[in-house]
C-alpha cells in the first residue's frame, strides 16, 4: 500500500488518549451521530474513522472486545464480511473510488493503532489520491468534512 499523507492523523498520534477502549466506549454509549456510527448489526458495528486515511474510510468492528481473530464466532465473522461488503457497495455508490484497501492490522507491530480490539478497515482509493488528499489548510475543516461524509454515507446505507 502506497503511503498516504494524512496530516490530521497527527491529532490521533499526538492527541490526548481516551481512557479505556475507544471502540467499547462507542458500542456502549448511544451517541451514534457524534461518534460517526453508520450502522449497528447484531455482532458488529460500522463506524467512520475519525482520523481517516482517505475520505470515506470506515471500520467494521465486532461489538465484543477482543484482539484474538481466532476467537471470532462464525456469526461474528459472517456478519463482519457482510458489513464489509455492504460498506464497499455504499462507498462505491457515494464516492466512486477507483479501488479499495480492506483489512486488519493485528498487533502493534503490524501497525494497529488500537491493538486490543479487532477492526476491519475499508479504505477507498483513487488513482491519484496522494494528490487528491486535502492540503494542510483543510485539516481544520475535518470535523465538518467528516460529518458531511457521514451524512452522505448514512443516506446511502439506509437506501435499499
Ligand atoms: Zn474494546
Amino acid at each position: 500500500m502506497k503511503q498516504l499523507w494524512a496530516p490530521w492523523r497527527l491529532e490521533f498520534i499526538l492527541g490526548k488518549k481516551e481512557k479505556g477502549c475507544v471502540f467499547c466506549t462507542r458500542v456502549r454509549r448511544q451517541r451514534d451521530v457524534e461518534d460517526l456510527i453508520l450502522f449497528r448489526g447484531r455482532h458488529n458495528f460500522v463506524i467512520l474513522n475519525k482520523f481517516p486515511y482517505n475520505n470515506g474510510h470506515l471500520m467494521v468492528i465486532p461489538n465484543r472486545h477482543t484482539a484474538d481473530l481466532a476467537s471470532m464466532t462464525a456469526a461474528e465473522k459472517r456478519e463482519m464480511f457482510d458489513l464489509t461488503q455492504k460498506a464497499v457497495v455504499v462507498i462505491a455508490k457515494t464516492f466512486h473510488p477507483a479501488g479499495f484497501n480492506l483489512g486488519m492490522n493485528l498487533g502493534k507491530a503490524a501497525g494497529a493503532g488500537i491493538a486490543d480490539h479487532l477492526h476491519q478497515h475499508v479504505v477507498p482509493r483513487w488513482e491519484a489520491d496522494t494528490n487528491f488528499l486535502p492540503v494542510l489548510a483543510e485539516v481544520k475543516q475535518m470535523p465538518d468534512h467528516i460529518q458531511n461524509t457521514y451524512r452522505l454515507l448514512k443516506q446511502a446505507w439506509c437506501k435499499k
